[in-house]
């Protein structure tokens, strides 16, 4: 069987990787395109067990498991393990903390708002926000792990092929930008922000995949000993990039931008520097900012999706902002069922 991945972001090495451990025989190609930035390359990388979403609840649980229990991924991906926070309002899911105590026991824990006002530097909370702390949960590096992933998918004898997909054929076969074809028996498109345009060129519905923009800046503030965070209240998040600076972002509104029209959007650094003020007491000093584009879906998340009817094109992608702690389990899903 000969499979094509088409995109070298976090999905698609992931898969690949995925695939050669679950069938050595399979005959794998990743059309690559040309190195350029990415949503792997631009990510955060907040990693934890626990997330509301039910359709992503499992995914991230398995994929933090997984990684604090594996010496190669902690090391490929430099995950550093500082805590995380998790603000909601009202009352945590008792599912999503069971399936976190389940498969990371003791890292779990829930606060009530004397614990996130006074051990944690939160200010000015609404009396229904609770916290879910998370021990074992922290950041890595998407880009690196990608690149080790690709490296020993190199030492393992997949093929690359470095030009980009122009347009994939009803059997799977991939026209690339240098002229060639690459045949398969099944394609798939983990192509992030460009899915969409290369699904469209391709003559292939798009199924609701759609991008969009995500910033964040780092920052110049004091805010000692705390972890990643995300307030799913206000929508702020954040974590520590190095000593006295901190990474903050909110939601971004804009939508089914092209991946080469990308801009920052200033406004939205000055809204994310007002709200770190109100949330926290204190007086960042902005620094430079990050902007990229991911693939989003209403449903599921990062997902192997059927694209067409001709059996031969899948789609794995819709990582929707947060690809990062899902993509472990979600790449050996998404191979499990290419095997059977
Ligand atoms: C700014 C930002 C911050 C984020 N922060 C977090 C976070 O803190 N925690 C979290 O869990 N998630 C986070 N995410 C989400 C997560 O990083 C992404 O969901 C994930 O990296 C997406 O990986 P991908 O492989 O689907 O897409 P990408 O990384 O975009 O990769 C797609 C690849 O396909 C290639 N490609 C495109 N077109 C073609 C073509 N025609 N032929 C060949 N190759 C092609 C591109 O060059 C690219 O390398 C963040 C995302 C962004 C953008």
């Amino acid at each position: 069987m000969r499979i094509t991945v088409v995109g070298a972001g976090l999905a698609g090495v992931l898969l690949g990787w995925r695939l050669r451990g679950l069938r050595p025989d399979v005959q794998l190609t990743l059309v690559t395109g040309p190195p350029r930035p990415d949503a792997t390359g631009s990510s955060g990388g907040l990693v934890r067990a626990f997330e509301p979403a039910p359709s992503n609840a499992e995914l991230a649980a398995e994929s933090m498991a997984e990684l604090v229990a594996s010496p190669v991924l902690r090391r490929w991906s430099a995950y550093r393990e500082i805590g995380s926070t998790y603000l909601l309002r009202g009352v945590a899911d008792a599912g999503a903390l069971r399936r976190v105590e389940n498969v990371l026991p003791g890292s779990v824990a829930l606060l009530d708002q004397p614990a996130l006002t006074s051990g944690l530097p939160f200010r000015q909370l609404d009396r229904d926000v609770v916290g879910v702390a998370e021990r074992r949960a922290g950041f890595l590096s998407p880009r690196r792990l990608r690149d080790r992933v690709l490296a020993d998918l190199r030492r393992g004898g997949a093929r690359f092929h470095a030009a980009p997909a122009r347009r994939i054929a009803p059997d799977g076969s991939v026209h690339t930008g240098d002229g060639s074809t690459v045949a398969g028996d099944v394609t798939v498109v983990a192509a992030g922000a460009w899915t969409p345009a290369l699904l469209t060129a391709s003559g292939l519905p798009v199924s609701g995949l759609r991008t969009k923009q995500i910033q964040y800046t780092r920052f110049t503030v004091d805010l000692p000993g705390f972890g990643a965070f995300v307030d799913e209240t206000t929508g702020l998040y954040g974590r520590p990039a190095g000593t006295g600076t901190f990474l903050f972002g909110l939601p971004c509104d804009n939508w089914n931008e092209s991946p080469e029209a990308l801009a920052l959007d200033r406004a939205l650094v000055t809204r994310v520097a007002r709200r770190v003020r109100r949330q926290f007491g204190v007086d960042p000093v902005v620094g430079d900012s990050t902007a990229s584009l991911d693939c989003y879906v209403d449903e599921g998340g990062l997902r192997l999706r059927p694209a067409g009817a001709t059996g031969h094109i899948y789609t794995f992608t819709g990582g929707s902002g947060g690809a990062a702690k899902t993509a472990l389990a979600a790449s050996r899903r998404a191979a499990l069922a290419l095997r059977a």
